[in-house]
């Protein structure tokens, strides 16, 4: 209840020291952490399932297109592109297009994506051109260097399922080559060697293209992390590194809306004793040192995540505690006043022995649309004032014992 407001969404478990220390370590494997990678997949997952599936329909659309130069360069198999692009591929490959639309995990996915178009873009490409007559095979065994280029470029496969397509690219082409009677030796050398170097450069093309996307991704995340603790900082205050008042107003914001009337909230404000005469005395650095330890006490008495402390001003700290009435808000401000006291915190203006103490006002209702958060801070103010009253290093309302609070009126239970 009491974080700041973020908008950006961090994922959870991930800090600054494991994206800085990614960032520094260039992660030449393409991997991160095991935290950080679940998180970097969490967050691009499915726009990229999406991606691939896009793409996959573009590519299906350019593989069927090829029955044109089939029709021209090979008229012999032309039945058999016909049935086999269109009758056997194309709705294989609609089945894998709509698996990968479904977001699979992130190894499926590149798998689906890269196998997918080795085994039917470049296998039935590489069949046609074994079972044909034609000496023009040129389109279909080309054909294979437009797949690595999908594969590296459009689909941008992760690298290392790149790097397997890729080299089971080369070595279908190579195959292909060395079984067709048609092309010589020297041929197959040269057609070799320029796959060869497609295959180099759409790996390195590849590396390039996945550690951008990565490195990408971990600037943002840092230029988020960055914005968060900045809003942190701007809500604490710091000296004592409690919360400050922008935080403060904040919080009282959130309590006076229409969702949390109905809930009880209880208020308390505490108050240094004396601590002008401390100041006056010891200084302001000392007493800057007595306001940071009393801050420290506070902070450790409060449940975390639930209660919140915050500086209000000089040397008074306000506590908000949600869902506690007012009995319990006492007792939990009398253990507070006590640790202060029994620390010990020498006051220096004071007779030799007497200690820092501190003074507090309790109050508590349920929010309505009469009583605001700001009705029951003045009814703190009111409490703490008596406390001071009544000799100072003491909790008002008392504790439950010597409670004179009228406990039947459950609507608004101030002293
Ligand atoms: P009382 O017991 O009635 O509360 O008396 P008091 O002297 O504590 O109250 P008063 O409001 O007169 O004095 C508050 C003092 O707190 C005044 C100022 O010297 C001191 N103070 C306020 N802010 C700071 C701060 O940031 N650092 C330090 N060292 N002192 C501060
Ligand atoms: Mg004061
Ligand atoms: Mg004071």
């Amino acid at each position: 209840m009491m974080e700041p407001v973020t908008v950006e969404t961090i994922p959870a478990g991930i800090d600054s020291t494991i994206v800085e220390w990614t960032i520094e370590s260039g992660f030449p494997l393409l991997k991160f952490p095991r935290r950080l990678e679940a998180a970097f997949e969490r967050e691009v997952g499915a726009e990229r399932s999406r991606q691939l599936a896009a793409g996959g329909l573009f590519g299906l659309v350019l593989y069927n297109l090829f029955l044109i130069p089939d029709w021209l360069a090979a008229p012999d198999t032309f039945h058999t592109a016909l049935w086999l692009r269109l009758g056997i591929i194309t709705p294989i490959a609609l089945l894998v297009i709509a698996a990968l639309y479904l977001n699979p995990p992130v190894g499926v996915r590149e798998f689906l994506a890269a196998a997918g178009a080795v085994v039917l873009g470049a296998g039935s490409n590489l069949y046609l051109m074994l079972i044909g007559h034609s000496p023009h095979h040129d389109a279909q065994h080309q054909v294979i260097i437009l797949i690595l280029l999908f594969i590296t470029m459009v689909q941008r496969v992760r690298f290392w399922y790149a790097v397997a397509a890729c080299l089971a690219c080369f070595a279908m082409h190579a195959v292909g080559l060395a079984m067709l009677p048609a092309y010589p030796f020297e041929f197959q050398v040269s057609a070799n060697a320029v796959f060869a170097c497609a295959v180099v450069l759409s790996i390195f093309a590849s590396y390039v293209l996945e550690r951008e996307m990565r490195m990408n991704f971990l600037l943002s995340l840092r230029g988020r992390l960055q914005r968060r603790d900045l809003d942190v900082e701007s809500r604490r205050d710091p000296l004592t590194g409690l919360r400050n008042r922008r935080s403060l107003d904040e919080v009282i914001e959130g309590c006076n809306q229409s969702k949390a009337v109905g809930q009880e909230l209880a208020i308390v404000l505490l108050d240094i004793d004396h601590f002008k005469a401390f100041n006056d005395t010891a200084g302001h650095q000392a007493g800057d040192v007595c306001l940071k330890r009393v801050a420290g006490i506070i902070q450790s008495e409060l449940r975390d995540h639930v209660d919140a402390a915050f500086r209000f001003g000089g040397e008074e700290f306000i506590l908000v505690l949600r869902d506690v009435d007012l009995a319990t808000a006492v007792r939990i401000s009398e253990r507070i006043r006590r640790a202060i006291e029994d620390a010990a915190i020498p006051h220096p203006a004071l007779a030799l022995g007497e200690v820092v103490t501190v003074s507090m006002g309790v109050a508590s209702a349920i929010v309505s649309r009469e009583i605001r958060v700001g009705v029951i801070i003045s009814a703190a103010d009111s409490a703490l004032y008596a406390a001071k009253r009544n000799g100072r290093n003491q909790v008002s309302p008392r504790p439950p014992a010597a409670d004179v609070v009228d406990m039947t009126d459950r609507k608004l239970r101030l002293k």
